[in-house]
């Protein structure tokens, strides 16, 4: 049996934890570090990266993520949480990331109003299962460039019609700009994040 901590700093950890249990998945929220130690993978929420970022220091916990992420663990972020793994942040900024996924992320790139839309993704990779998805789009940070080095190896598992890359996998870290959590028919981020936790075992 797999555990999956959920960060539950701030940002909607709960979707996170409902849609587990439609999976008959058992996760805990994360808010203290000794909590890293029960679990098999870490899904980073959305919400706002600024406030993530700011708790996860005033809680002392950046080193610990840190470590849990280098650990080779599986971690997922999704919007925010995608934004708390990226290396840089486009123009910025004030906001210290986690980390580990070689990217620049641009935040808020659809609009900083209320931007909300369903839009869709077109799937790179077979082993996800599907050509195409619906995905749901909040406020939502999109991959602005990849930071190819001879040692990192990043695999571009979703773009957008227009060419923004909106799903990526390096090694352990599966991140994604929209919510899967958050939608009903595409189950397929969920069942290839279960595969890197069977395989990690
Ligand atoms: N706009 C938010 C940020 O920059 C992300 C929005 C989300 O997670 N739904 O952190």
């Amino acid at each position: 049996q797999i555990k999956v901590g959920i960060l539950g700093l701030q940002g909607n950890f709960l979707e996170h934890m409902n849609a587990l249990s439609k999976f008959n998945v058992d996760s805990i929220k994360i808010i203290r570090k000794e909590d890293l130690q029960l679990i098999d993978a870490l899904i980073i929420p959305g919400g706002e990266s600024t406030t993530i970022s700011t708790i996860a220091l005033s809680m002392d916990l950046m080193d610990s993520i840190r470590a849990f992420i280098s650990s080779k663990k599986p971690v997922w972020g999704t919007c925010a949480g995608l934004i708390m793994l990226s290396e840089f942040i486009d123009g910025n900024s004030e906001i210290k990331t986690f980390g580990g996924l070689s990217v620049i992320v641009q935040r808020n790139y659809f609009g900083s109003q209320l931007n909300s839309a369903i839009r869709t993704v077109n799937i790179h990779d077979k082993d996800l299962g599907k050509d195409q998805i619906k995905a749901i789009f909040i406020r939502a940070p999109v991959i602005k460039s990849i930071l190819n080095s001879p040692l990192t190896s990043i695999k571009i598992l979703g773009t957008l019609e227009s060419g923004e890359i909106v799903a990526v996998r390096q090694g352990n870290i599966l991140a994604t700009c929209f919510h899967p959590e958050l939608s009903d028919d595409d189950t397929v981020f969920h069942e290839y994040f279960f595969n890197m936790i069977k395989e990690s075992k």
